[in-house]
């Protein structure tokens, strides 16, 4: 599914240079459950933007579904995101002037699904993070954790290959991060493939491999027992 081989990254500021990515070599099989760890400044982030096509690297190659990510022009970089990638960040970035059905069914407008259709899929979405009663409401009118769970729904709603989330649970509390983290497990459960970002132990050991990043290289890479969350 993802296939990264001897990735560099650095960021240039002014006359210096930031290494940040130190040669990643990664693969992620079709249907795992990956934890990418590591402190704040690791390059987790970094990362995660270079596998969701967001940036690109300076150095080494990215295959993403067999296919070379590699001098993309912006538009068929930005069709394949779309296609293949549902993103997740910890601040949600829903559009606050739109419902939740509203939110969902944005990445469908893009893809250039008609009205209807469009409604009726995010609306199955919403239901599937249960939240069907609440899709005419606002993000303001919505709790954290709700917020988060239409951010699912919406990156969900394209049916992407890879779902990649950025500290999902970063600005939740404890028992909502395991009610989120409960609906990624039940979404991998059906067979998504998941990238979960974290500088928490309790949110990695919830996925079923954690990748372990410091200072830009992996130091460590290993298949867990999964915590599963039945208490929700
Ligand atoms: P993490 O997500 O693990 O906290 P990041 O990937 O966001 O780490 O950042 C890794 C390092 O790169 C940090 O030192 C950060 O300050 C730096 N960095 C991140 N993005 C940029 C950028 N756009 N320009 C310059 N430096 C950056
Ligand atoms: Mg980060």
């Amino acid at each position: 599914m993802i296939e990264i081989n001897k990735l560099h990254k650095s960021y240039e500021m002014g006359s210096s240079s930031l290494h940040v990515l130190k040669g990643i070599d990664f693969k992620v099989e079709a249907g795992e459950l990956v934890a990418i760890m590591g402190s704040s400044g690791s390059g987790k982030s970094t990362l995660l933007n270079i596998l969701g096509m967001l940036d690109i690297s300076d150095q080494g190659t990215y295959d993403l579904d067999d296919i070379r990510i590699a001098d993309m022009d912006e538009k068929k970089a930005a069709n394949y995101r779309n296609r293949f990638l549902g993103f997740v960040f910890q601040s949600f970035n829903l559009i606050n002037y739109k419902s939740a059905l509203e939110n969902v069914a944005l990445p469908l407008y893009y893809q250039g699904i008609a009205r209807k259709e469009r409604q009726k899929t995010a609306l199955n979405y919403l239901d599937k993070v249960g939240l069907k009663d609440w899709s005419l409401h606002l993000p303001s009118e919505l709790s954290g954790g709700q917020k988060q769970r239409v951010a699912i729904a919406r990156a969900l709603a394209a049916n992407p290959k890879v779902l990649l989330a950025d500290e999902p649970t970063g600005a939740l509390d404890s028992a909502t991060s395991r009610e989120v983290m409960a609906l990624i497990q039940k979404i991998n459960n059906e067979g998504k493939t998941i990238l979960v970002v974290t500088h928490e132990n309790d949110i990695a050991n919830m996925c079923k491999r954690i990748v372990h990043l410091k200072d830009g290289v992996i130091v460590e890479d290993k298949k867990i027992k999964q915590n599963i969350i039945k208490d929700v």
